[in-house]
C-alpha cells in the first residue's frame, strides 16, 4: 500500500467513526477508485468494497472481474470473487460486522443491488457515502494538488487555441469547434472528455447547451466550457474545467458593458476565496458584484463547485453552505450572465486554497473577451 492510500483510508475511517457509520459500501462511482486505484465496470453485476469500521476491507467482485483488481486494491482489501451460481448480496451482507448497523452506500451505485441489500437488511440504517467520502476527497493532499495543476495547464492551452485562432470559431458549427476541444484536450494528455460546451450567439443564455449544429457568425459570443479527466499511473484520474468567453468580431456595447461586470465579479471571487472564508461568502463576493451592475436576476447558477476525481464534488460555492473553506481545497470560482434570446457570458478558472491559508488559481488562460475573426 502506498502511503497516500493508506492515509486515504486511515482518513475514511476517522470520518466513518464521527458520522457513527458501521461500514462503508463502495460500488460505482468515484469513491472506490479514489480509495483503491479500482474503478468498477457499470454492469448489473455487483462490485462492492466493504469497509468495516474496525476490520479488513473485503472487495466483492463478479469472477470475470477479478483480473481487472490492481495489486494495489489487494493490498487494502481482501478479493472475494463470485461465480455466476453464487449470491454476492449474501457475500455482501455476511462481510459486515452486524446485520443491523449505520452503512453508507456509494452515491451513485445502481438501484437494484441497493434495493436488494435493503431488502436482505431490515434492520439497518442507511446514508450516502459523501457524508463519509465527501469531506475527506474535499481536501486534497500535495499530489493531487499537482495532478489538478496539470489538468488544468492541459484545458488552458485548449483555452489558448480557441483565443489565438488555431481553432477556429467563426464560420463552423458548435458541433465542429466541440469536436476539435474534445480532440485537443486529448492530445494535452486528457484520458477521456467529459464535456465540451460551445455555446454560440442566443445559444449562450442555456449556461449547459449541448452543441448544435448552428454556424458561428459575426457578432456571437461564444461560451466555450470544457474539461476531461487527466490519466494518472494508478488509481483514479484527476479532473479539468475552464470556460472562456470569445467575441467573434467586435463586440456590441450591450456584451462590453456585461463582460466588464463578469470579469470584475470573478476576481472578486478568486480574491476573496481563502481559508478561514466560509464558501457562501465567495459566492456572495461574486454575485454582489453582478448585481451591483444591474445584472443580478440574470446570473442564475452558483458561483462553483468543488473538483478533483469528479468534475462536481464538495465544496459547493453556493448560497447557504456554512463550509469553512481549507487548505486543500480544490473549487471553480464560474459566474456567468445569461439573456435569454441573445447571447450568454460564463468565466471559469480552478482555484485552490495553498497550505499558507491563500487562494491561487491554477488556470492562466487570457480572462478577457477576447475577439477573434469571424
Ligand atoms: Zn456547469
Ligand atoms: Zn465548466
Ligand atoms: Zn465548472
Amino acid at each position: 500500500m502506498t502511503a497516500a492510500e493508506g492515509t486515504r483510508l486511515a482518513r475514511v475511517r476517522a470520518g466513518m467513526e464521527v458520522a457513527r457509520i458501521d461500514a462503508l459500501l463502495l460500488s460505482l462511482g468515484a469513491d472506490l477508485p479514489w480509495l483503491t486505484g479500482y474503478e468498477a465496470m457499470p454492469l448489473e453485476r455487483l462490485t462492492m468494497l466493504v469497509i468495516p469500521l474496525a476490520s479488513e476491507p473485503l472487495l466483492v467482485v463478479p469472477l470475470l472481474e477479478e483480473p481487472r483488481v490492481p495489486a494495489l486494491t489487494r493490498e487494502l482489501a481482501g478479493v472475494r470473487a463470485w461465480s455466476e451460481d453464487e449470491d454476492p448480496i449474501e457475500l455482501v451482507a455476511a462481510a459486515l460486522p452486524d446485520r443491523r448497523g449505520s452503512f453508507a452506500v456509494s452515491d451513485r451505485m445502481w438501484a437494484a443491488p441497493l434495493l436488494a441489500l435493503q431488502d436482505r437488511l431490515p434492520g439497518a440504517r442507511w446514508s450516502p457515502a459523501s457524508t463519509v467520502t465527501g469531506p475527506v476527497r474535499a481536501v486534497k493532499d500535495a499530489s493531487e494538488i499537482a495532478a489538478l495543476e496539470a489538468a488544468a495547464a492541459s484545458a488552458d492551452r485548449v483555452a489558448a487555441d480557441l483565443q489565438s485562432g488555431a481553432i477556429p470559431v467563426g464560420g463552423r458549427t458548435e458541433r465542429q469547434v466541440a469536436a476539435d476541444i474534445g480532440r485537443r484536450l486529448v492530445e494535452e494528455g486528457h484520458q477521456r472528455v467529459n464535456f465540451a460546451i460551445v455555446a454560440s450567439g442566443p445559444n449562450g443564455a442555456s449556461p449547459h447547451h449541448e452543441p448544435t449544429d448552428r454556424v458561428i457568425v459575426a457578432g456571437d459570443t461564444v461560451v466555450c466550457d470544457f474539461g476531461g479527466t487527466l490519466s494518472l499511473a494508478s488509481g483514479a484520474g484527476y479532473c479539468s474545467d475552464i470556460t472562456r468567453t470569445l467575441s467573434v468580431g467586435e463586440p456590441t456595447a450591450d456584451v462590453l458593458v456585461r463582460y466588464e461586470a463578469l470579469a470584475a465579479s470573478q476576481a472578486a471571487g478568486r480574491a476573496t476565496a481563502r481559508a478561514g472564508v466560509v464558501a457562501s461568502a465567495v459566492d456572495a463576493a461574486a454575485r454582489s458584484v453582478i448585481d451591483e451592475a444591474g445584472f443580478g436576476a440574470r446570473f442564475v447558477h452558483r458561483t462553483g463547485h468543488g473538483i478533483g476525481v469528479e468534475e462536481h464534488e464538495d465544496p459547493y460555492l453556493v448560497a447557504g453552505n456554512p463550509e469553512v473553506l481549507v487548505p486543500g481545497n480544490a473549487f471553480s470560482i464560474e459566474p456567468g450572465i445569461y439573456e435569454p434570446g441573445r447571447f450568454g457570458m460564463r468565466l471559469e478558472d480552478i482555484v485552490v486554497i495553498d497550505p499558507d491559508g491563500t487562494g491561487r488559481s491554477i488556470n492562466g488562460a487570457d480572462r478577457s473577451l477576447v475577439v477573434v475573426d469571424p
